[in-house]
């Protein structure tokens, strides 16, 4: 679950704006496996109830460290709450100055990414990253891994829904909804079938990332706003990253509708919020 290189190209030329990229990579793609083990000895360590921070010694981080932390705690609740998630889970938090000291350290180049129960991030003057979007894949994958229209989906809603709204930010509109953006881009691009989004196991799959991006996490939206919140856990809970005739099957099941009937009420309702 990745910003695709193609997909960080074409963001940074039109859109143009570096700041809150958000990252998730498999383990294949991790250069040096164990780059927090063999480096150990030039992290500092900050811990918290959920939190243990790991962080290369620089002024801007050391001054700011325990407020991210307080902020990282509250996002762990509020997002725990949402998914009645009763969990311990410890997050390994690593903070780099600088993109090229992360990418000599790790091996991995980008803002950022999330993995297992490790979060590796650039922390400076110009790139902080969101408190939700990692976090929430972390804590997702302790009840499931569902589907991508689902996961990211999810994680891009917690954003706007707790304050942050990041990626939006990210895609050059930095003061719109989700909702607002889409409608913006309908004007111009096609929306992708609710079949092909929650077909892709990988939402750089998609041929349009950002519009998969944007419409996953509308629709996350709707379900979550307009139906019991216990269904929608219901559906992220039981449906399967690889079996997608088994996902249609258990999202009728659950809402006592069919996909094709979402996609048009979904269209209805984008229209008018
Ligand atoms: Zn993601």
């Amino acid at each position: 679950m990745k910003l695709s290189k193609l997909m960080k190209n074409k963001m940074m030329t039109t859109v143009g704006i570096f700041g809150m990229l958000i990252v998730m990579t498999s383990s294949a793609q991790i250069k040096k496996d164990n780059w927090y083990e063999v480096n150990e000895h030039l992290f500092k360590n900050v811990n918290s109830d959920h939190f243990n921070v790991f962080y290369i010694p620089d002024s801007l981080i050391e001054v700011n460290v325990n407020s991210l932390i307080e902020k990282r705690e509250k996002s762990y609740q509020q997002i725990s709450d949402f998914l009645n998630l009763k969990t311990d889970k410890k997050i390994n938090l690593y903070l780099f100055p600088s993109e090229q000291l992360k990418f000599n350290i790790t091996g991995h180049r980008g803002y950022g990414w999330g993995i297992e129960n490790r979060i590796v991030e650039v922390y400076n003057d110009s790139i902080q990253l969101d408190h939700y979007h990692e976090l929430a894949h972390i804590l997702i994958y302790e009840i499931n891994e569902p589907p991508a229209m689902l996961d990211e989906g999810l994680a891009v809603y917690f954003s706007e829904k707790f304050g942050e709204n990041s990626l939006v930010s990210l895609f050059g509109y930095p003061n719109k909804t989700i909702n607002d953006v889409l409608r913006i881009l309908r004007a111009k691009e096609e929306v992708i079938s609710i079949h092909s989004l929650y077909e892709l196991k990988d939402i750089s799959d998609a041929e349009n990332v950002i519009m998969a991006y944007l419409q996953s996490a509308s629709l996350v939206k709707y379900l979550v706003e307009n139906f019991e919140k216990e269904k929608f856990l219901k559906l992220v809970s039981v449906s399967s990253k690889e079996d997608y005739q088994y996902n249609i099957h258990i999202y009728s099941e659950i809402y006592n509708h069919n996909l094709k009937t979402l996609e048009v009420n979904w269209l209805n309702w984008l229209n008018s919020n």
